[in-house]
């Protein structure tokens, strides 16, 4: 058995072999490509771990991370959690949106290379993304890993998605303490329903945070590129 099945499998996340080989040659390219460009720190050897159990960690339980409809994943940088989801999930369509055209580059190589059907990679700022009439509101999920706090983050994700639909949040154990702090931004954007999952993988304590998307976000969020990271809503 592969370190990777094997470590998915220690973490309860059973796939198929051809799904476990994809996400392999998806390794080897980023390990490969990440001697040219700086696409991630994490070194080669926490890499099936840091990355790649991390991003399919909460599909160990059903209902969480949804396998089909439309999924976008935001700040996605070498694609994570993004595009091991895409490739567990075929049936799931997913956009995999980062502001750095480098990570698109990869991120297109890996797709071509992978002929992941369900992937489009667009290269914008969420703030942007989020006001474009074809991908407003139009997502049953956004998910997010490393990219701001959570009421940040929320300004990112929820103009996305769906009445009905939801955000996803990979962060570290401080996220319990951001969750007071986001309540009103979530609220404000539409947002409702919180949760704190625990997730635990290897040595690495993370917590998944969702919540619902209960209303239209308002039109004028998200704000101008820049501001919900400076002005974080209150
Ligand atoms: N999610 C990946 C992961 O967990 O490995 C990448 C995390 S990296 C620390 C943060 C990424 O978010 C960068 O690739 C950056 O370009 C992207 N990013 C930050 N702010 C963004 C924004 N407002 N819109 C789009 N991408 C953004």
């Amino acid at each position: 058995m592969s370190l990777l099945k094997e470590l998915l499998e220690k973490n309860g996340v059973i796939l198929p072999d051809d799904m476990v080989a994809k996400l392999e040659k998806y390794q080897e390219m980023l390990m490969d490509w990440n001697t040219r460009m700086d696409l991630t720190s994490v070194k080669d050897g926490d890499m099936a771990s840091r990355h790649f159990v991390d991003s399919l960690l909460p599909m160990r339980e059903k209902g969480i991370v949804p396998s089909e409809g439309r999924l976008i994943d935001v700040g996605t940088g070498a694609g994570f959690p993004g595009m091991p989801l895409a490739i567990a999930n075929p049936e799931l369509q997913v956009t995999l949106l980062d502001a750095q055209e480098k990570r698109c580059n990869f991120l297109r190589a890996v797709k071509e290379e992978l002929k992941l059907d369900n992937v489009v990679i667009l290269h914008g700022r969420a703030e942007d993304a989020g006001r474009d009439s074809k991908l407003r509101e139009k997502f049953d999920c956004a998910t997010a890993r490393a990219v701001a706090a959570l009421n940040v983050l929320s300004e990112y994700l929820l103009p996305f998605v769906k009445v009905g639909g939801k955000m996803l949040c990979w962060k570290g154990p401080g996220a319990v303490e951001e969750v007071p702090n986001a309540k009103s931004a979530i609220a404000q954007l539409g947002g409702g329903n919180i949760k704190t999952m625990p997730m635990a993988c290897e040595n690495e304590h993370h917590v998944l945070v969702s919540a619902d998307k209960k209303e239209k976000t308002l039109p004028q969020f998200p704000r101008k590129n820049g501001v919900p990271s400076k002005r974080p809503l209150k």
